[in-house]
C-alpha cells in the first residue's frame, strides 16, 4: 500500500455509525481481537472543557461499538514526555497564578516537574488526574498511557531501537519527500545536567545509549534510549504501533498536506514498519463564552454529548442562548425538561438532601428508574448540575427565589387564601378559568405572574412547610 491509498483513512462522514462501521472494518482487515480508539493530550495544566471533544466523540464509537458487542478500548495517551512550553506556562499561571515561579520548569518534560500542590509524582500527574475526574463524570472511562512509561517498557525496546538504528535514514527521507529539516535531529534526550529535553541535538546512537549535546547547558553526555522521546511525528508512529492504535480523531493542523503530522507518521508507520496506520476525522475546537464556566459544572452528560458531537467538524462557537435552547429541549425521564428542572431546584428553599427528599425530588423532577444502585448518587449530582444552571444561566429577571418560608406573600383577599389553602390540600378545584389559578399561585409564591412548574413545587414544599402555610392561610379564615 502505497501512501496515495492513505487518502481514504480520513473519514469524511460525521454520522456516528458510519464511522464506526469503517473503524470496524479496518480492525478486522487488521485481524485484531479488538478495537483500539485513541485520543491524546498533554496535561501540562488544568485541561478545559473546550478541549474535551476528542473523547467524547471516541467514546461515542466505543458505546455503538458496545451496542454491537464487538469488543474495543477507549485509550487516553498523555504525553508526559513533553516539556512544558512557555504556551503551557501561560495557560498554567492562568489557572493559578501563585505558580509563576515554575517558569523554572520550562523546557523540562511534565512527568520530571514536581507536582505543584504536592500530592502526586508530577506536574503531568497532577493534571492527569483532574482530566480522569471529569472524564468519568462523563461516564468516560478510558485506559490511562503515560508515553513516559511507554519508552520504558521492554517490549517496545526493539521497535524504538529500530528507528533510533535506522535515525539518518528517516530523517533523510523526511527531508527529501517532505522537505522537513530537523536539524537536531529526530530524537529528543533529556539532558541529564540541566533536566530539558527541548535543547539537546542528537549525535549518534551506540550500544543502546543515545550520544547527545545540551545547547542550553553545554553538556556533552550520553544516555539510556528511554530517556527522552521522539519528535512528534516519530514518536506518532511509536505510540501507534505500541498500542495497535485503529482510530484516532485529530484536529485539522495535524491533518495539512502535504507534511501534517498524520500524513507523515502513517507514511513512516507503513514504509518502515508495515503498520496499517489508523484511520482518523478530522475535528474542530469547541469555543464557548468567555464569562461562562465550564459546561461540565452545569450541564448533565446527554446536553453535553448534544453539543460536543454537532458539527464537530467546524468550530462551534456556543453561547448562553444556544445553551439555554438546549436545555428546554432536554428532557428527564419524568417529562420535565431541564430548565424546568433547574428552575424548579433553584427556586426551593429547603436544599435539604435527606433520602426521603431525595426521592421526593426523583418522583417529581427526574423520575430515573429506583432500581439502580447509584440513584441517590445520581440525583444529587443532577440536583447540582439544576443549581448551578440556575445560578450561572438563568437571567437574573427570571429568577424566582424562596429562600424561607416568611417569603410567601400570603393574599390579602379572604376567598383567595381559601382558595390557595384548598390547593396546597391538594384539593381539587373547579374554576372556570384554570389560569387564574397558576396566576394566583405564581403571585403569592414568587410575587411575579409567572414561574416554574408549580405542581411540582408544591409537591416539593417539605410537609411541615406546607403544613405552617395552611395554618398561616387559615388562622382568620376559621
Ligand atoms: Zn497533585
Ligand atoms: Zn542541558
Amino acid at each position: 500500500m502505497g501512501i496515495q491509498n492513505l487518502e481514504s483513512n480520513l473519514i469524511k462522514s460525521d454520522d456516528f455509525n458510519r464511522i464506526t462501521m469503517q473503524v470496524c472494518q479496518h480492525s478486522k482487515l487488521k485481524n485484531n481481537k479488538l478495537v483500539t480508539l485513541a485520543t491524546g493530550i498533554t496535561t501540562a495544566y488544568n485541561i478545559a472543557d473546550n478541549q474535551l471533544r476528542e473523547f467524547l466523540i471516541v467514546n461515542k464509537i466505543s458505546k455503538i461499538l458496545n451496542e454491537m458487542n464487538i469488543e474495543n478500548k477507549v485509550l487516553l495517551i498523555n504525553d508526559t514526555y513533553d516539556p512544558l512550553t512557555e504556551r503551557y506556562f501561560e495557560r498554567l499561571i492562568k489557572f493559578d497564578s501563585n505558580l509563576k515561579n515554575f517558569n523554572k520548569f520550562i523546557g523540562i518534560p511534565i512527568s520530571n516537574i514536581p507536582c505543584p500542590y504536592g500530592c502526586h509524582n508530577s506536574l503531568g500527574e497532577h493534571f492527569h488526574n483532574g482530566l480522569i475526574k471529569k472524564l468519568n463524570s462523563l461516564e468516560i472511562y478510558p485506559v490511562e498511557i503515560f508515553s513516559h512509561k511507554i519508552y520504558k517498557d521492554k517490549t517496545f525496546q526493539n521497535l524504538i531501537e529500530q528507528i533510533l538504528i535506522r535515525h539518518d535514514e528517516i530523517k533523510n527521507y523526511l527531508k527529501v519527500k517532505y522537505n522537513l529539516g530537523y536539524s537536531d535531529g529526530l530524537f529528543k534526550a533529556i539532558c541529564k545536567k540541566c533536566g530539558k529535553i527541548v535543547a539537546t541535538k542528537f549525535k549518534f546512537f551506540k550500544n543502546i545509549k543515545v550520544y547527545y549535546k545540551c545547547k542550553n547547558c553545554g553538556n556533552e553526555s550520553k544516555t539510556s534510549y528511554f530517556n527522552g522521546k521522539f519528535t512528534w511525528r516519530i514518536d506518532c508512529v511509536v505510540r501507534w504501533i505500541a498500542n495497535n492504535v485503529d482510530f484516532e480523531p485529530f484536529y485539522k493542523n495535524y491533518l495539512t498536506k502535504p507534511n501534517g503530522s498524520y500524513w507523515v507518521s502513517s507514511d513512516i508507520s507503513l514504509k518502515y514498519f508495515n503498520f496499517l496506520p489508523p484511520l482518523t476525522i478530522q475535528i474542530e475546537y469547541l469555543r464557548y463564552d468567555k464569562k461562562l464556566t465550564n459546561p461540565t459544572q452545569f450541564l448533565p452528560i446527554q446536553i453535553i454529548e448534544n453539543l460536543y458531537l454537532e458539527n464537530f467538524h467546524r468550530t462551534n462557537r456556543f453561547n448562553r442562548y444556544a445553551i439555554i435552547a438546549k436545555s428546554k429541549n432536554f428532557r428527564y425521564p419524568s417529562g420535565i425538561s431541564f430548565y424546568q428542572a433547574s428552575m424548579i431546584i433553584g427556586c426551593l428553599f429547603l436544599k435539604n438532601y435527606e433520602k426521603t427528599y431525595l426521592e421526593k425530588i426523583n418522583q417529581f423532577v427526574f423520575g430515573f428508574e429506583k432500581n439502580n444502585t447509584n440513584i441517590f448518587r445520581k440525583i444529587i449530582k443532577n440536583i447540582t448540575l439544576a443549581q448551578n444552571f440556575y445560578e450561572t444561566m438563568i437571567p437574573s429577571n427570571k429568577k424566582v427565589r424562596l429562600n424561607k418560608i416568611s417569603d410567601i406573600k400570603l393574599p390579602k383577599n379572604k376567598k383567595d387564601r381559601l382558595l390557595l389553602s384548598r390547593i396546597l390540600r391538594g384539593e381539587k378545584i373547579k374554576i372556570r378559568e384554570k389560569n387564574r389559578i397558576f396566576t394566583l399561585l405564581y403571585k403569592i409564591l414568587f410575587n411575579k405572574p409567572f414561574g416554574p412548574a408549580i405542581d411540582t413545587i408544591l409537591n416539593l414544599l417539605p410537609s411541615k412547610y406546607k403544613d405552617s402555610l395552611i395554618n398561616r392561610l387559615c388562622s382568620d379564615i376559621l
